[in-house]
């Protein structure tokens, strides 16, 4: 158990006025949880704090060498003003799979739930209560020693910061077009392509620039070795529906093993939808779609949840999914993941977690 400390803001914030026009992550709430790991004393000063700037010196680690890992996760107020989070320990237990790979001291997953409950607990007057919007909830760790030589840190800040944001689909959920990136790479075996690190981002964002350059609203990744086989999207899980049957790419240390994407292939298995999670190429998902059995492409994270794609684009090939339309697969887990969320159908898996 964390012994939390609170020191609660003298001027709170004006909540905003129209929820329908939060947008994604612009808007921070009134309170932060904060505490500090130092080598030899380990996380320690616990306390929620007023949301502000923070000092660290210039030559703090992480600004230099980028030893960072972050968390993304939403709490859902429900119809009856209940608010919930969705298998919150997940994200706990995979920012330790992250930190490890980082050489960031490991966080007590259950203290960190603690935090989180802690904090939300505090602010929760800003957990959105339109449809569709929620409280965007973003743990982190930085390292923050001034030292400029090259090596793990003695001092880490962990931070749980809030962010109300709207509905990801403000006119319904409308398709995406998709653009196959086949210059760069984003991460390899061995790298650490599977952390929910600030490296692995900054590495797309070239990619993220060529596909808004033609249109694309998001990129799809290949494999860092013979740039054959299919990744992800920026910050999605990829499955493609072929000959009536789920496929997403294994997962082999080169990308993110998403929470959305676990439940989904559960919620498939439960209502008995084939899945295959095994190594895909681009070729064979051309192919099927060229034969007429690629029915439904669709990317899964907790921003969007499900994200039916329309047009996916590869060298000069673009194909269009399902007319553009939102297919029967996508449709069924887009509303069987927010019904749970929202607490508008039964959870029958448990994932709920009530504040
Ligand atoms: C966060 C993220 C995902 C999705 O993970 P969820 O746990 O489903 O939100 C997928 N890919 C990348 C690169 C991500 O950063």
């Amino acid at each position: 158990m964390l012994n939390i400390r609170y020191e609660l803001t003298k001027t709170p914030k004006a909540k905003p006025q129209d929820e329908t026009k939060l947008g994604f992550g612009h808007i921070f709430t009134d309170h932060m949880f904060v505490m500090d790991y130092i080598t030899g004393k380990g996380w320690h000063d616990a306390r929620i704090v007023p949301y502000e700037d923070f000092r660290i010196s210039p030559a703090a680690m992480c600004l230099h060498y980028g030893q960072t890992v972050f968390e993304g996760l939403k709490a859902y107020r429900t119809a009856s003003g209940d608010i919930q989070f969705f298998r919150p320990i997940e994200n706990f237990k995979r920012m330790n799979v992250s930190n490890d790979r980082l050489v960031i001291p490991r966080i007590d997953e259950q203290d960190c739930l603690q935090a989180l409950h802690a904090l939300v607990e505090v602010d929760k007057d800003w957990v959105p209560h339109t449809d569709g919007a929620s409280l965007y909830i973003r743990p982190f760790i930085i390292s923050v020693d001034p030292f400029l030589g090259v090596k793990p840190a003695d001092h880490y800040m962990f931070f749980i910061i809030l962010s109300p944001s709207g509905a990801y689909y403000e006119t319904g959920l409308n398709p995406v077009s998709i653009y196959v990136e086949s210059k760069y790479v984003r991460a390899v075996r061995g790298g650490m392509g599977f952390a929910k690190t600030g490296g692995n981002y900054a590495a797309s964002l070239i990619g993220q620039d060529e596909a808004h350059k033609q249109n694309y609203s998001q990129v799809l990744w290949l494999d860092g070795v013979e740039q054959k086989y299919i990744e992800e999207v920026g910050a999605m899980n990829i499955m493609f529906v072929i000959d009536g049957e789920v496929v997403t790419p294994m997962l082999q240390g080169s990308i993110l093993p998403g929470i959305t994407r676990k439940s989904a292939l559960d919620v498939c298995r439960a209502k008995g939808i084939p899945v295959s999670e095994r190594r895909i190429t681009i070729q064979e998902v051309a192919d099927a779609y060229d034969n007429g059995k690629l029915s439904e492409v669709f990317g899964t994270g907790t921003a969007a949840v499900i994200s039916p794609v329309g047009h996916l684009k590869w060298n000069d090939k673009v194909m269009t999914i399902n007319n553009n339309e939102i297919g029967p697969i996508s449709q069924m887990l887009y509303d069987t993941m927010t019904g749970i969320q929202w607490g508008k159908i039964e959870d029958t898996f448990g994932w709920v977690e009530k504040l």
